[in-house]
């Protein structure tokens, strides 16, 4: 079966899996616990992976902040940033397009008396900036944004997003989800991030392991928020809990193979892409249409339709010989909230199929939808 929903989740870089199983096993120790070698090699270990992400992204290390993934992260940022700054403000901006970890937190923080705006977003899912600028009010405490989209892959300009969050004194998130590992991103020209998402599974690491990226600001103080969850003071007083040892040790693996091999990475994604995209438009021709923006885009993530044909029983006889999605693999029940908000009918939204590539693939196994 030729697995091609890499937005889902990735599978684990061999080398991944290697650099974790000693961790699993002898190196069993709790970085928090000192003096004896398992603890100070735990504590080495965790000290390496942080580098390794904080190098990927361009952060220092003490502005990462480990937790069980992007939905944690998500949750943190947003209703960490609400309760802290409650007496600044209560209104924060989102987009219509974000993961439920964003839009079901959001929708939370109203029920608590916060006011959200919802922006909506072009035929591609990204935000207009005029729209973001004639949104920020006075009590507006946080912007957050998607950095790309995880139903169409489509990018939004977090370049102009931040500039605009900077100059309005306004704290910006983005979650980074589907990027990280995937694109270049280096923090450090974007002073008007404040915040960022990621989970280590998107980019060949494991599931249940991520990180929250928090900036410092120019007095080395991480930007204060209230804690999600309260406990022994692990990971600067900002998430409590023992440290997943094994797991952080797995993102950091994946973190460093993403750093050194991106650039061909990249490279060899948009080949195969380029690739599939030709066998597609050879076999079905005007019956398939592509959602997504072929040049801002996270290379390798394909949202297509077929029109006329019903998206779940294609993934199902499909499935046998090729993994995709009809979207995200955590709303797929429900018709998609990202596609409604780009414009699409019903029965478009009904013909679209999610493709996802890795660098795992190679070209020559595309073929396989020459026969399909
Ligand atoms: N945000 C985006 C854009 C995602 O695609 C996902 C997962 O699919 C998440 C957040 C949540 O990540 P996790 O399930 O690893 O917590």
């Amino acid at each position: 079966m030729l697995y091609l929903d890499n937005s889902a989740t990735t599978q684990i870089h061999p080398e991944v899996k290697d650099a974790m199983l000693p961790y699993l096993m002898e190196e069993f120790g709790n970085p928090s616990s000192k003096y004896y070698s398992a603890a100070e090699n735990a504590k080495i270990a965790v000290k390496e992976a942080r580098h390794s992400l904080a190098s990927l992204i361009g952060s220092s290390d003490s502005e990462i902040i480990f937790t069980s993934g992007s939905t944690e992260s998500n949750n943190m940022i947003i209703k960490g940033v609400a309760d802290f700054y409650a007496d600044k403000g209560n209104h924060i901006i989102t987009t219509k397009v974000e993961h439920p970890s964003v839009l079901e937190t959001c929708k939370y923080l109203e029920t608590k008396g916060f006011e959200v705006s919802y922006l909506d977003v072009d035929e591609y899912g990204r935000i207009e900036l005029d729209d973001l600028k004639s949104h920020i009010k006075e009590n507006t405490i946080l912007v957050t944004v998607i950095w790309g989209n995880n139903e169409l892959g489509s990018l939004n300009d977090i370049k102009s997003i931040s500039e605009l969050c900077l100059e309005n004194n306004v704290f910006f998130h983005s979650d980074a989800t589907q990027v990280v590992g995937k694109i270049e991103i280096n923090l450090s020209n974007y002073p008007g991030v404040t915040f960022l998402s990621c989970s280590s599974h998107k980019f060949h690491g494991p599931k249940g392991i991520g990180a929250a990226f928090i900036r410092k600001d120019e007095y080395d103080i991480l930007t204060r928020l209230t804690p999600l969850l309260h406990g022994g003071g692990q990971e600067q007083g900002i998430r409590s809990g023992t440290l997943a040892v094994h797991n952080i040790v797995g993102l950091g693996k994946a973190a460093e193979l993403a750093t050194k091999h991106l650039p061909d990475n990249i490279k060899k994604i948009k080949e195969s892409e380029q690739y599939l995209v030709g066998i597609l438009k050879e076999k079905f021709g005007s019956q398939i249409y592509f959602n997504s923006d072929e040049l801002k885009k996270i290379p390798g993530v394909i949202s297509v339709q077929f029109r006329g044909i019903n998206n779940e029983v294609l993934v199902k006889s499909l499935a046998p010989y090729v993994a995709v999605s009809t979207g995200s693999a955590c709303s797929s029940s429900k018709p998609s909230h990202v596609l409604a908000a780009i414009g699409l009918t019903i029965d478009e939204v009904r013909s679209t199929v999610r493709i996802s590539l890795s660098s795992f693939i190679k070209k020559e196994d595309l073929d396989i939808f020459k026969q399909l």
